[in-house]
Formats: C-alpha cells, structure tokens, sequence
C-alpha cells in the first residue's frame, strides 16, 4: 500500500517519541512491503519561532490532503506567557477543527507486567479495558466567549464558555454506542448535569441515542463520581464517553493505572478524511533533550493510525504485539522504572526487534 503520512513533531519530547514511530512505521511498511511517505511539519511552538504562527497555511494544508497525520505534542515553558497572542496550542486546536476531528479515541488498558509501575493496589488493575470517547471539537476549548477585561478600579476578570450543540453530543454518543457493540456493549457518559446546562443538554441527548442503541447497557456518571470510579474500581468500565475537558482531564487520571502517562495512544477521528495520531502526553519539558522519554504512547499511536486510517489491522496488531512482548521482557523506560531504565533509543530498539520476529 502507498500512503501520505505527514508527520509534526512538535515541541519538548515531540520529536524524540515521533522519531521512534516513524522507525516503527520504517520497520513495518519495509516488511509488509508498503510505501509510506512520510513529510515532516513544524507545528506549535517550534513553528512559532520560525512562522510566527503555530500551524501555518501550507502545514494545514499538507494535513488536510494526507491519509493520516502522526503528531508528537506542543508547548513549553519558552511560549508560555499568559499574555501571549500567539500559543503553541492554537496550532493543535485549529488544526483538530478544520480536519472535523470531533472524536478523540483513547484506549486505557493494563499490562500485567507493569503492575508495579503504578501507585495503585494490584488487585484493583486485573481487567481494565476501557476505551474513552472524548468529544473533541466543542465544549469549553472553543466555546465564546472566551476573554479577559480589566475594570476600572483594575480588577480583572476572565471568562470560558461551555457550549454544546445537541448534533455535537448526538455524534459522539452515537459513537460511543457503535464502537461499544465490538466490546462489552456497556456505555458510561460521564457529565456534570447537576450543576452545568450544558451538561444537561448533553444527558438529555445522550439519553435519547441510548434509547436507539436497547443492547448496549448505558449510564449517566457525574464527572466527580467518574474520577472516584476510575481509580476505585476501574474493571467495570468499558466504553466512557464525555466532553472535550472531562475527557482530557480523565485519561491523564486513569494513565495511572497503567504505570505511565507516556503509555497511552490517541486517535482522533471525523466523519471522513484523515484521522490524527498522537499520545496523550504533553510535551514534557522537563525531560525533553535527555533521551529518556517513553515511547510506547507514540507508537501505539502510529497502530492506530494504521488500523483507523490505513485498515491495515494485522500491522496494527504486530506493532502492539511487540510492545505487550517488550514489557514481558522487562523492558521499562525510566518513567516506569528508575533502576536500569532504557533509552528511548533502546526501548524503540527493543520493540522493533521483537516486531521482526514477531513477522518472520
Ligand atoms: P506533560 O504530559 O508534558 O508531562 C506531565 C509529566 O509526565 C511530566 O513529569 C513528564 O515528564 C511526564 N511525561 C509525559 N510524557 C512522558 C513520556 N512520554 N515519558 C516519560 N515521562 C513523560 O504535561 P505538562 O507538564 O502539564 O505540560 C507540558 C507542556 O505540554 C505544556 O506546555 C502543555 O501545554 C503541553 N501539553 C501539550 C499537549 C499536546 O500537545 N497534545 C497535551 C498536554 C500538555
């Protein structure tokens, strides 16, 4: 297969977990005998210093015409003035809205192997499997207003809307309901319909889809509830779905369970047109340059992008093979580990070298 990956490494770790998903991707297309080309952008903050914008016009374009985008994280401590016009995460938010990226996939689940990893009881991680359907083009990251003013006597004030529309809510429930059905056709839709009108809207909504959906057994949790749940007991998840901001804030919650915030993929999807792979982290300035960044998330990203995009599952499922095989073999960077952590040179190393012999 031919396909056109465009590739923005962003900012921080960006480019040193993308440069091991493009060697994976290399690995792959080289063995299944594919032809990925692959087109690197700048974007977030690295594109401000050059650009002056965080995506620029030809990089959206390149985006918009691809078959798939594989994206490593933005931001840092250099763009981070509150007073700034122009922000790293402009770049990402513009480019999620016009590729009609309304879905953001995030799929939480425990190794056996890296119980140890997280600060949780053991016994609370056997089982979990869950995948989270986060909204990802409306709600508080793009609703307006969203300003500051300063009154007379220099007090000031900011101001963020939550806004959903119902054919917003409707899509991503929907779904959630539909991805549900290859599970265990069990759906939470987590709000917070006891405070927020938006929230109500949205359990009004997701009611009404659930009602068209009679074998999926379907819940409402409140947000508070949910973040207690997650860590409590998170076995009796299996599909949640929620806004843009819950979302966000609940996968970096339920990483814990699986011992590492740099394990987790994404996948965000629209109704057509290329989807966008990314891991759920940030852009880590705090290690960035040190070589020692976690990799898995970015290349069970780069799965991802083939699975979703690319309908190339058997590819897919050998990339996640060979890091379920690498962690077998105690393989743990140093987020995961601290005694005789590998690189993530040597951690791509070790999982590209159990892919080989996963396909030979
Ligand atoms: P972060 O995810 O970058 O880091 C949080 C903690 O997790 C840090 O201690 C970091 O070292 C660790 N961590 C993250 N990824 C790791 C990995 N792959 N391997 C090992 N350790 C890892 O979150 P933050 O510190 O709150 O944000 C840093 C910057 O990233 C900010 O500018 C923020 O705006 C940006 N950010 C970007 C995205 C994105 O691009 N999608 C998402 C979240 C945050």
């Amino acid at each position: 297969m031919k396909a056109h990956i465009v590739v923005l490494p962003g900012d921080g770790i960006g480019p040193e977990v993308t440069n091991a998903a493009q060697q994976v991707l290399d690995k792959v297309s080289s063995q299944f005998g594919h032809d990925f080309q692959m087109d690197e952008h700048l974007m977030g903050g690295v594109s401000i210093d050059q650009y002056g914008v965080a995506l620029t016009d030809e990089t959206l374009a390149d985006c918009l015409d691809a078959d798939a985008v594989l994206l490593g994280a933005v931001g840092g401590l250099k763009w981070d003035d509150p007073n700034a016009k122009v922000r790293p995460e402009q770049g990402l938010l513009t480019l999620r809205k016009e590729m009609g990226l309304f879905a953001n996939l995030r799929p939480v689940s425990t190794h056996p192997k890296l119980q140890e990893s997280s600060p949780l009881k053991n016994d609370r991680l056997k089982d979990v499997d869950i995948l989270v359907v986060r909204e990802l083009t409306g709600g508080i990251y793009y609703g307006e207003p969203s300003c500051r003013s300063i009154d007379q006597d220099g007090k000031m004030r900011a101001v963020d809307s939550m806004v959903y529309w119902d054919y917003e809510v409707k899509r991503i429930v929907q779904l959630a309901c539909n991805l549900a059905r290859d599970r265990q056709c069990k759906v939470t839709s987590v709000d917070k319909a006891n405070i927020l009108e938006s929230s109500r809207l949205w359990r009004q909504i997701a009611s009404d889809v659930a009602n068209d959906h009679p074998l999926i057994s379907f819940n409402h949790l409140l947000v508070d509830a949910a973040a207690m749940h997650l860590i409590t007991k998170p076995s009796n998840f299996d599909v949640l779905v929620t806004s843009n901001m819950f979302g966000d804030i609940l996968t970096d919650e339920a990483s814990v369970l699986t011992g590492s915030m740099g394990n987790l993929p994404s996948a965000s999807v629209g109704d057509s047109g290329p989807g966008l792979y990314e891991p759920i982290h940030g852009s880590a300035p705090d290690i960035a340059g040190k070589g020692i960044a976690n990799p898995i998330g970015m290349i069970l990203s780069a799965a991802l992008l083939l699975r979703h995009s690319l309908q190339l599952e058997q590819e897919a499922i050998c990339i996640e093979t060979a890091v379920s095989l690498a962690l077998d073999d105690g393989c743990r960077t140093i987020d995961l580990q601290e005694e005789n952590a590998l690189s993530t040179q040597q951690m791509t190393k070790a999982i590209i070298s159990r892919l080989e012999k996963n396909i030979t």
